[in-house]
């Protein structure tokens, strides 16, 4: 396998009804879905999509969700043989009441998630030799991620960090890691001010890439991204779509990096196709039904070559 995801597999039960329910209140709902979700499972069908051999780390529970995870990420040609069921624990949830104004009420159950530790790593770590990327986020417990990223980093592999949902990071992890990828939120809940304007996100990238990571790449939505290395940095305009729907953006953009990086392509490259796939996402509902394959991406590439620039 050429990249490896450690992290997150959920179900997301999304019910529309009319008005969010007050505390006591029972309402009938208008709709109700499940849709495969967890950002590392997002990430994982990102990458496949792409065309890259993609092998997933990660826990479900002993039940029907866990089953129907399974089924959607093997769907999608993500090895899940390394993907364990945890007897005692419910397969991680997210819990998504949308009223008709759009907003919403989530509680996010990590379940088995939670369950993840140094079996898992040690799984990785025999999937690593022949590996060119890891990707994480924080949606599986701190201490795994720490070790998953030491266990890539000692195979030789490009670590990749996606920091969400928003946390702070223990200092012996920057070192890790080759690209982190906050977005604006994110990046404030690392450096501790906001991003309020070009000269800010500038600072706040510069002050993460001291903190010993190889890259920072700061994610702006419709603005795009900024990047900055130890000898270059800049902005990474983004590509104009008919934005319909922001959810997951991230983990498309994460994704095609990582495929674009085990493909060996440059890191400008890597950045121009990770923007096009975080735009082409916005253009679909969902999770991972929004992920675009390899062709749409390249045609995007193609048709906005000066946003690519
Ligand atoms: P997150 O989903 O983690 O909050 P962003 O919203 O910043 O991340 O989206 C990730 C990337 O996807 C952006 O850096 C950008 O390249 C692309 N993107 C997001 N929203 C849009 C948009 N409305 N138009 C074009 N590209 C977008």
């Amino acid at each position: 396998m050429t990249i490896l995801v450690f992290g997150s597999i959920n179900m997301d039960l999304v019910a529309r009804t009319p008005h969010l329910p007050a505390a006591g209140e029972t309402i009938l709902g208008t709709q109700f879905s499940t849709v495969p979700g967890g950002k590392g499972a997002n990430q994982a069908v990102a990458c496949a999509r792409l065309g890259s051999a993609t092998q997933m780390f990660g826990r479900v529970g002993a039940d029907v969700f866990g089953a129907a995870l399974l089924q959607a990420l093997r769907a999608d040609k993500v090895d899940v043989s390394a993907v364990t069921t945890t007897e005692g624990t419910s397969s991680g949830v997210a819990i998504i009441a949308v009223d008709d104004a759009g907003q919403n009420n989530i509680i996010v159950v990590p379940g088995a998630n939670a369950a993840m530790d140094a079996a898992d790593v040690q799984r990785l770590q025999h999937a690593a030799a022949g590996a060119r990327v890891l990707l994480l986020q924080l949606e599986v417990p701190m201490p795994s991620v720490l070790a998953a990223a030491r266990a890539a980093r000692a195979a030789g592999l490009t670590v990749i960090l996606d920091p969400a949902p928003a946390a702070l990071l223990p200092a012996e992890l920057y070192p890790l890691i080759d690209v982190l990828t906050p977005n604006e939120v994110e990046a404030r809940m690392l450096v501790g001010f906001d991003l309020d304007a070009p000269p800010a996100i500038e600072r706040a990238a510069r002050q993460l890439c001291e903190r010993g990571v190889g890259r920072v790449v700061i994610k702006l939505g419709e603005r795009g991204a900024y990047f900055v290395d130890g000898t270059s940095s800049g902005y990474s305009p983004a590509f104009k779509v008919n934005a319909i729907d922001t959810v997951a953006a991230g983990d498309a953009f994460n994704g095609a990096l990582a495929a674009a990086l085990a493909a060996s392509q440059p890191f400008a490259t890597a950045l121009r196709w990770a923007s096009a796939a975080g735009a082409l996402c916005t253009t679909k509902r969902g999770a991972q039904d929004a992920m675009p394959d390899r062709a749409a991406v390249e045609q995007l590439l193609r048709l906005q070559p000066a946003a690519a620039a």
